[in-house]
């Protein structure tokens, strides 16, 4: 894994086969939902490498043990609708965790995003709170959902995404100082219509096949 500052580009060759299979314009949503969804647990584990966990007792058949168990809940929250596509993966290996939603969209005339939904677990302020959108593009969505999740009391916040670019990891950082990023790559740029290039186009349809 490469890191700068609070930056880190997973470089596992797993997570660069599936991006691969996610770029291709060739992949079919069937194929796209599985590698997004793979790809998104190799963040996770990452993500969690730091998470603070306590010691226990368990009882194997053949003897006492010393075993781990997490210190923290933790919270999922996917930015709609894109995001949902990197849940069911993470729920997989993590099915405690508990599932926010947040919800915007972009104003055609300010560009900036609005938020129509929010919705979080109770326990979003001791928890290990994973922000998902594939995407980091402009930034904007990631800061103003981070903004939403610190609001309602989130304290430990990761964010997670497939793609980003320096724009959207510039935006974020300014904004969230505090808020580690991990990506499976860092793309050159932005076209004019906000889409990452090379990148993979435009998550959200080709997960759910709207495209
Ligand atoms: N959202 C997407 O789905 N793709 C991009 O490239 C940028 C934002």
């Amino acid at each position: 894994m490469s890191s700068t500052g609070l930056v880190r580009v997973v470089d596992h060759p797993l997570v660069a086969a599936s991006l691969s299979l996610l770029r291709a314009k060739q992949t079919p949503p069937e194929i796209f939902r599985r590698h997004l969804q793979d790809l998104s647990v190799l963040l996770f584990a990452e993500a969690s490498r730091s998470w603070e966990t306590k010691a226990i007792t368990v009882e194997t058949p053949l003897a006492v043990c010393g075993g781990t168990v997490l210190a923290n809940p933790i919270v999922l929250v996917p930015i709609l609708r894109a995001g949902l596509g990197m849940l069911d993966g993470i729920q997989r290996i993590a099915p405690e965790a508990a599932i926010g939603h947040i919800g915007l969209y972009r104003d055609a005339e300010t560009l900036r995003p609005v938020s129509y939904y929010d919705r979080l677990p109770v326990n979003v302020a001791a928890a290990e709170v994973l922000l998902l959108d594939p995407m980091l593009a402009t930034g904007n969505s990631a800061s103003e959902a981070a903004s939403i999740l610190k609001a309602q009391g989130a304290v430990s916040i990761q964010f997670l995404c497939v793609v980003a670019c320096p724009t959207g990891l510039e935006q974020l950082q300014r904004e969230h100082p505090d808020i580690p990023i991990f990506t499976g790559a860092i793309d050159p740029h932005l076209d004019d219509h906000g889409y990452i290039v090379p990148g993979l186009g435009d998550a959200g349809d080709r997960y759910f096949g709207t495209g």
